[in-house]
């Protein structure tokens, strides 16, 4: 089978930069891509603070699940901790708003979530941890507190059932054309500059891989366990981000 695409959006909140969302709407629906949307309910995060705050947020949101789109579950405030990265299911970095707190604290902080997404008129079936970064008791929060069963997160060439989760893996962020497997493509429109979003449209057409994309309910998702080519393809892609930072002063100090 040929390689099939989800394209997710991430940091989607009532401070978004709207004209950059909906630059890349368009070309969605050019395309007729159907997205991931990561909607952070309660943004806190100074960092993700593009405009005033948007009084007609949630009408949007709704709109776009009016489209098809997936709406996921982003976190609570996208307010960040120290944690010990090597300590995360997936260790990309040394923060979280989740992991290392108490089961306790990340239910409470689920349930805040969860609230607001259903009294706007929600119910996420899609988890996506800001900055990746969740643990074992972040999940058992998700079970307890939402109807949430699918990660849209994780290293494999498919999806798998893992933890009483549907894992959608999630592991290039820019156009890449593949052979074969389910690859999430992740965008932050926000951080994109309009030459950015220019050359994704670009990407897009000459790639042409919009035709093989697909939705989080076409996925038809099984409980399939990980196999043997998505355990190589996890373990090299940990071994490259690890030395990764290693390769990037190591040119520099050649260039130099
Ligand atoms: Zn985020």
């Amino acid at each position: 089978m040929k390689a099939r695409y989800i394209f997710r959006l991430d940091d989607a909140t009532s401070f978004m930069d709207t004209k950059k969302w909906k630059a890349i709407e368009e070309i969605f629906q050019q395309y007729g891509i159907v997205p991931i949307v990561a909607v952070t309910p309660d943004n806190r995060d100074p960092d993700l603070m593009y405009q005033e705050l948007n009084p007609n947020f949630w009408k949007l949101i709704k709109e776009w699940e009016d489209k098809g789109w997936e709406i996921a579950m982003h976190g609570y405030q996208h307010l960040y901790h120290k944690v010990n990265r090597k300590e995360l299911l997936f260790p990309y970095y040394d923060r979280s708003e989740f992991a290392g707190l108490t089961f306790k604290k990340q239910q409470e902080k689920i349930r805040k979530s969860i609230d607001i997404f259903r009294k706007n008129g929600f119910d996420p079936k899609v988890w996506v941890a800001p900055s990746h970064s969740f643990d074992s008791k972040t999940l058992r929060a998700l079970l307890c507190e939402t109807n949430i069963n699918i990660v849209s997160d994780g290293i494999a060439q498919y999806p798998f059932y893992e933890r009483s989760f549907y894992f959608i893996p999630q592991q290039l962020w820019s156009v890449k054309k593949k052979k074969y497997g389910v690859w999430t493509i992740c965008l932050h429109p926000d951080t994109m500059s309009y030459e950015d979003i220019e050359q994704f449209k670009y990407d897009l057409s000459i790639s042409q891989i919009y035709k093989a994309a697909t939705s989080v309910k076409s996925l038809n998702l099984k409980k399939r366990q990980k196999s043997v080519n998505d355990k190589i393809y996890s373990f090299l892609f940990w071994r490259l981000y690890d030395i990764k930072p290693w390769l990037k002063r190591a040119k520099f100090f050649l260039i130099e």
